[in-house]
């Protein structure tokens, strides 16, 4: 019961709790205790993500992102404006000075610090758009010192998610799935999973967030037995890394 009232009150005050918590479940898989809470955590989430941190500091945003109006803001470094409205410019966090009433990105270039490019990492799909896949890095293959302790807020393109043509991204990545990526530009911390060791290492249904096992070359929900598709790691349910 206090879970529950710190994790709501985590989603509803900034995007970086909501990351933390998303992380936090990703070192946690197996347990599917939580998931209704995330569940409506996550709803809430989504819905407010349209007016993403008019007064926030501290917001994750990837360019193109809504951080603002200009009746409220002045546009700060690494953001533009247009119709009325203030945009981020690059992948960051948002910063607001009240002094000057502006509005900022600060760029994710040297976040998180151990990551390079080829790297291998483990993350959580925590937001999908229709160009994007939204993830919370939550460690790195390889040496057990480079466990990445903040989630790195990270993004896969439509067009790194396999070789083929991606018609609707929600076919490949589903809400909080644990995925498997190449570090392929740390500057805007990009990844890919197109090849065929990268992909979606766990998923969870749709509809009911139960853990879903491969069956007959098919993905099927263990609760409500919906089957769903994804862009599967070769090693998909195996934990293997
Ligand atoms: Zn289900």
């Amino acid at each position: 019961m206090k879970k529950r009232t710190v994790l709501r009150k985590a989603h509803g005050n900034s995007e970086s709790n909501a990351t933390n918590v998303h992380n936090r479940d990703a070192s946690n898989e197996g347990n599917g205790n939580d998931v209704p809470d995330e569940n409506s955590g996550h709803v809430s989430e989504q819905s407010s993500s349209s007016n993403v941190a008019s007064e926030r500091s501290g917001a994750f945003v990837i360019p193109g992102d809504f951080i603002g109006t200009t009746e409220e803001f002045r546009a700060g470094e690494s953001t533009y404006e247009t119709m009325g409205g203030i945009y981020a410019a690059t992948t960051g966090t948002t910063r607001v000075d009240p002094a000057h009433r502006s509005v900022s990105v600060f760029p994710r270039t040297d976040v998180p610090p151990f990551l390079k490019q080829g790297d291998i990492i483990v993350g959580q799909v925590t937001g999908l758009r229709e160009s994007l896949a939204m993830v919370a890095i939550a460690g790195a293959k390889g040496v057990a010192d480079r466990e990445i302790s903040n989630a790195a807020p990270a993004v896969v393109h439509v067009s790194n998610i396999k070789k083929a043509y991606v018609k609707d991204i929600t076919n490949e990545f589903g809400l909080f799935d644990i995925i498997k990526a190449k570090v392929i530009d740390t500057k805007n911390m990009r990844l890919d999973t197109s090849e065929s060791d990268m992909g979606v290492m766990k998923a969870f249904c749709s509809s009911c967030r139960a853990p879903m096992k491969l069956e007959d070359s098919k993905l099927k929900c263990s609760e409500c037995g919906k089957i769903e598709t994804r862009k599967l790691a070769s090693t998909y349910g195996t934990g293997i890394i």
